[in-house]
């Protein structure tokens, strides 16, 4: 029987306008994807999060390409990756709907969860932090309540009032703190400075303290920096791991970023082979998105998976929450109930 690919634009609508420096938003265009092979079907997603490229339009054009005739199963997901990228380069948002569609078919076919096709075993799986965006004092008071179930908060800084956001969040809560500049620090004396006073507020690790392409300023201050500091934007696929080493002291991997679950995958075994720390995060997505980077995060060092959390209208049933981490089923594929 031959591969069919479905396609479904969805308005992913986020609980509060999402603000990070320079930046503001309050939904998500979504490409849900189903491939189905022999009457089972596999679930997919790309979030195309604006700042990232894609669109509705590109992906469509994109998926228009796609002719999947010739896959077997079991896929070959080195083959498929390959495959996609001599296609067009670019695009990995719609390539990781594709390559989550596949994991999820394979192990409906397998009848297997997709965690153990990467040797994960879920009593390791990290706790997750809730991103609490920039907003008013008002706000951010009721994000920190709704955020209760997580252990770990994560706040976007890299504005005028860092120190403000940082003071009122510690005014109603001790948890640990995740801390993203999104690159929105400029003065790398003035970031070092910030860093060491976060290091006293609890604050665990540092996203993207400066320009994603400025190498130099990063460097100095992961060397002087007692947090560890990691690279999100500035390394995006398996090619940029290498980069990170001596640069930051991890990096952040997304789906979205790394065209899927399976290079994801490769990632983690480079940055592990590099000694490199490893935060899995996460673009607003729905609970594919979010079991497919759970299947991958016992392997990583800290998660970020709070796509549920943000969002109003996930179409899926939320994945199950305990004690602040995602609970990896037994049920074939991703775990969608
Ligand atoms: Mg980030």
């Amino acid at each position: 029987m031959s591969i069919r690919i479905q396609t479904k634009p969805f308005e992913l609508m986020l609980k509060y306008p999402f603000s990070i420096s320079g930046y503001s938003r309050e939904s998500t265009p979504l490409m849900l994807l189903e491939i189905e092979l022999d009457g089972l079907i596999g679930l997919g997603e790309a979030s195309m999060v604006p700042y990232h490229g894609e669109n509705l339009a590109t992906a469509s054009e994109f998926l228009s390409k796609v002719k999947l005739d010739w896959l077997k199963a079991p896929f070959n997901f080195d083959e498929v990756r390959d495959y996609l990228d001599g296609l067009a380069p670019g695009n990995p948002n719609i390539k990781a709907a594709i390559d989550i569609a596949l994991h999820d078919l394979q192990g409906k076919i397998d009848q297997k969860p997709c965690w153990q096709y990467f040797d994960v075993d879920p009593e390791q799986m990290p706790l997750t932090s809730i991103t609490i965006g920039m907003d008013s004092r008002e706000v951010i008071l009721k994000k920190v309540q709704e955020a209760e179930p997580a252990h770990i908060l994560k706040v976007k800084l890299g504005g005028e009032a860092d120190k403000m956001l940082i003071e009122t969040i510690r005014s109603v809560t001790d948890k640990p703190l995740f801390v993203d500049a999104n690159q929105g620090w400029k003065d790398r004396n003035q970031a070092l400075e910030l860093v060491h006073w976060l290091q006293e507020q609890g604050v665990l690790l540092i996203e993207q303290p400066m320009d994603k392409n400025n190498w130099e300023d990063n460097a100095w201050i992961t060397e002087k920096s007692p947090i560890p500091i990691l690279g999100d934007e500035s390394i995006q696929r398996l090619a940029d791991v290498e980069k990170a080493k001596g640069v930051y002291h991890g990096i952040n991997i997304k789906l979205m970023k790394s065209a899927g679950m399976h290079e994801a995958w490769q990632m983690i075994q480079m940055a592990r082979k590099l000694d490199l720390k490893i935060l899995m995060g996460c673009m607003s997505e729905t609970s594919c998105a979010t079991l497919a980077a759970a299947a991958l995060a016992p392997l990583c060092d800290w998660a970020d998976l709070d796509g549920p959390f943000l969002t109003k209208n996930n179409p899926f049933p939320n994945p199950d929450f305990k004690d602040g981490k995602w609970v990896l089923n037994n049920l074939a594929g991703l775990g969608i109930s």
